[in-house]
């Protein structure tokens, strides 16, 4: 399919996709919609996001600041969006899709101190402005893409984002007929005045005016249809042409997107102001078919995610979407039960978890929760209800096992208790030495050999697999013997290093730990096994008699 269009394109065409009026109205999906299109036509097209914050990566920031941290096959600890991008696009991103305001001085910084200025005052325009422009050309110059689609995280008006925008407005300029910028703002509904207004939206395109930057498309977010008089003001004041306003309406799901940015033409537009054709039209037929039984699944099932960032929901953003993908696939609806660690207590177990059909303990850091953690992995286990321990979920399914059935009721993971006497999650050795918290961790991706015939065999389908990590601490191969006499297997490890990367019970309908992060890599177009399989098991635990269900007390 890809590349059909592309044989037509002379050189890569740029998009930047600034956000006005406030924060949170989805240029991240926006972004992935368009491009989700324009690859549903036959083109190659990427996405990047520039963030104005001064972290060098989001992997040092509390998920409450910011989120879930995603990370790449190459180890990059970068934002949310890049798991839509991934989702929506089935493609993976990079180091190159991600960069902060951190990195651009760090980079300037590093010249200056070689001396690469020779002698210059460094300065935020031109200095910190090329070192933008030039990591904002990158992907395209790879020769690998026809749209490279570029957000800018922050809202215009930010300080902090003005160096992107006065770079959007160089490259615009440089680029001429090759760029386009996309303002996505907010057209507000006053109920007292049962009205749409555009005040807002003229604002914030003023603001960028000022930066020297006109939009050629705005995408409008609201809740209720524009009508064509507020489409024609919007125009009007706002200096695009009328199809250029294009309304973005609330959506069900951001899976449905696409579909309302096609029907808006948002792809037709953008070709049409880049003087390409607009045959073939997009191919949606698989996007169609998932949505079709993402709306109308015929089974339900009731999930409990344990984890201690449950506040908020975007830290788990990408296995709240893997479970999606996988509901999808198995024509099930999965309603996830957020239910934080700290609020677990065994004596009210029964009450807090039976109504579940599956249990899925969340990746973390720190002592916070840990207790509830083993709590709820000790329930699943002994009353034979499905369970997905992902990272810190599989460490502390380890931990509840050595204490439980191994009977080290001492037994610990070293970054909750270093004097442990049974440290049966240690951390590794050639993390010992090491200070910096930022990019230090165990990061991307790493190959895993799966043992014939066990359940993670039958899940992925086939014995090597590549995963993606983010820890410090690993399963200590010390106890392994011990583990396994008793039933609690080590199905997939490091083919080189021989780290256990996922475990499994026999004895158990479907328990499952694994130390890698497979939600990072499921998309639309390929629903992860592990979560597919994992919501077959609740499906099966749900519809099974009743006696087959629960085994009180089992050990
Ligand atoms: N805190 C654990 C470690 O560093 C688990 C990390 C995680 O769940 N991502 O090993």
């Amino acid at each position: 399919m890809h590349g059909y269009n592309s044989t037509r394109m002379a050189g890569t065409k740029y998009i930047f996709v600034t956000g006005g009026v406030t924060s949170s109205l989805g240029k991240g999906i926006i972004s992935a919609s368009l491009a989700n299109l324009l690859q549903a036509r036959g083109y190659r097209a990427t996405i990047q996001k520039f963030d104005p914050y001064i972290n060098i990566d989001p992997g040092t920031l509390n998920p409450y600041e910011h989120g879930e941290c995603y990370v790449t096959d190459d180890g990059a600890e970068t934002d949310l969006d890049l798991g839509h991008y991934e989702r929506f696009l089935n493609r993976p991103t990079s180091q190159a899709n991600n960069v902060t305001t951190g990195r651009v001085y760090q980079s300037v910084i590093d010249k200056e101190r070689r001396g690469d200025y020779l002698g210059k005052t460094v300065q935020v325009i031109p200095h910190i402005t090329d070192e933008i422009k030039r990591r904002m050309l990158i992907l395209g110059q790879s020769g690998d893409f026809d749209f490279v689609i570029t957000e800018i995280g922050g809202t215009v008006g930010d300080i902090e984002s003005l160096p992107y925008i006065e770079s959007v407005r160089q490259l615009r300029y440089e680029h001429d007929r090759d760029a386009l910028v996309i303002h996505l703002t907010l057209v507000p509904y006053l109920s007292a005045a049962g009205e749409l207004k555009t005040k807002p939206t003229q604002h914030s395109v003023k603001m960028l005016q000022e930066s020297g930057v006109t939009p050629d498309i705005l995408v409008c977010r609201t809740e209720h249809h524009l009508t064509d008089d507020i489409r024609r003001k919007l125009a009007l004041f706002c200096n695009v042409k009328q199809e250029a306003v294009i309304e973005s309406i609330d959506a069900p799901s951001i899976y449905h997107v696409p579909l309302l940015m096609r029907k808006e033409q948002l792809d037709e537009v953008v070709l049409r102001r880049f003087g390409l054709p607009n045959e073939p039209a997009p191919n949606l037929r698989a996007w169609e078919n998932f949505l079709e039984k993402l709306d109308h699944p015929s089974k339900k099932v009731e999930i409990g995610l344990i984890g201690k960032y449950v506040e908020l929901k975007d830290a788990y953003k990408s296995i709240s979407e893997a479970l999606i993908h996988a509901g999808a696939a198995n024509d099930t609806e999965v309603n996830v039960h957020w239910i934080h660690s700290e609020s677990i207590d065994p004596a009210e177990m029964t009450n807090q978890l039976s109504n579940l059909d599956a249990v899925l303990v969340a990746p973390g850091f720190g002592e916070r929760g840990v207790m509830g953690k083993i709590e709820a992995v000790r329930y699943a286990r002994e009353n034979n209800i499905p369970f997905l321990g992902i990272c810190l979920g599989m460490q502390m399914a380890v931990i509840e096992f050595a204490r439980n059935v191994l009977h080290l009721p001492e037994a610990h993971s070293t970054e909750m208790n270093p004097k442990t006497q049974h440290p049966v999650i240690d951390i590794m050795e050639d993390q010992k030495g090491i200070k910096d918290m930022g990019g230090t961790m165990r990061l991307g991706a790493y190959p895993c050999t799966i043992a014939e015939g066990s359940r993670a065999h039958e899940i992925y389908g086939e014995l090597e697999i590549s995963e993606r990590h983010r820890h410090r601490y690993e399963f200590n191969n010390d106890y392994l013997e011990k583990f396994e006499t008793a039933g609690f297997f080590a199905s997939g490890r490091n083919p080189s290093t021989h780290l256990v990367e996922m475990v499994e019970l026999k004895n158990h309908p479907f328990f499952m730990g694994v130390q890698f992060h497979p939600e990072y890599k499921s998309t639309v177009e390929k629903p992860h096994p592990m979560f597919v399989a994992f919501v077959k098991a609740a499906v099966n635990h749900k519809e099974a008699p009743a006696h087959q269900k629960s085994n009180h007390g089992r050990k």
